[in-house]
């Protein structure tokens, strides 16, 4: 068990919230009761998770995908409304990492990924103006882009969407949970072989074509499971609490 703002206040510190500039608020985002000792964890604080945490009588919820994005509407009405009056209504705190739980070294997404991968040489790279958020590696062995994508696919349990060369042998991966499809040019001056993200977008089809690099859309969700986890299964060990993490299906 642990009082809500000692576990603020060390999440803060151990994921470097301070240093990092997002598009969300990253901490504590509904507070809900002041004692902490079940923690439910999620991709995402949708309603289902939410109704998960309820059924569990979770005091806590912890996600990478929160709320209060910036540019979104302010007021608490519709989907955003309800998601928050649950919370409230139960005394439910919501955690929300979001950039922080990507560029972390040890409990990111992207870390999880690289060591998930296999992958040797590991450096981090500044992208979209975030110190660390692009991950640049090795496989240990040379591997045609089908087998490694086979690979993935088994270790991440769905199957990647492969576009450029199946045929070419890889080598050098780069990676980038989520959304950062758009990084694929400075993966393929950094040298990459292959480059992993979430999600794709038309125009990727053509850069990967054209530039040589093959690229994986692995899954915004498949490709985000691994930072939330490892943190919580970190703050359970040092606080003593229970949690569980709840996979809610996301085929993007
Ligand atoms: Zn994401």
């Amino acid at each position: 068990m642990i009082d809500r703002e000692t576990f603020e206040r060390y999440c803060h510190q151990l994921l470097l919230v301070d240093s990092i500039s997002d598009y969300c608020p990253n901490g504590l985002q509904v507070e809900g009761r002041e004692q902490i000792e079940k923690l439910l964890v999620g991709v995402t604080a949708s309603e289902a998770l939410l109704e998960e945490a309820e059924a569990w009588g979770a005091c806590a919820v912890l996600v990478h995908h929160g709320y209060f994005w910036k540019g979104e509407p302010s007021p608490l009405v519709g989907m955003k409304g309800r998601r928050v009056r649950r919370l409230m209504k139960n005394d439910i705190n919501l955690f929300a990492y979001h950039l922080p739980l990507d560029v972390h070294v040890e409990l990111g997404n992207n870390a999880c990924l690289a060591r998930d991968f296999g992958l040797q040489n590991l450096r981090q790279v500044k992208a979209g103006g975030t110190e660390g958020l692009l991950w640049v590696g090795d496989l240990p062995l040379r591997q045609s882009a089908s087998q490694f994508a086979a690979a993935v696919g088994i270790i991440l349990q769905r199957e990647p969407l492969l576009l450029g060369d199946a045929e070419r042998t890889v080598r050098t991966v780069a990676l980038c949970s989520g959304g950062a499809q758009d990084f694929i040019d400075q993966a393929r001056e950094l040298g990459a072989d292959v480059f992993i993200s979430g999600e794709v977008s038309e125009r990727t089809t053509h850069t990967a074509i054209e530039t040589g690099i093959t690229y994986l859309a692995a899954g915004h969700h498949a490709t985000e499971r691994g930072g939330v986890q490892a943190l919580a299964k970190h703050l359970a060990h040092r606080f003593s609490l229970s949690y569980r993490f709840i996979d809610i299906f996301n085929p993007v």
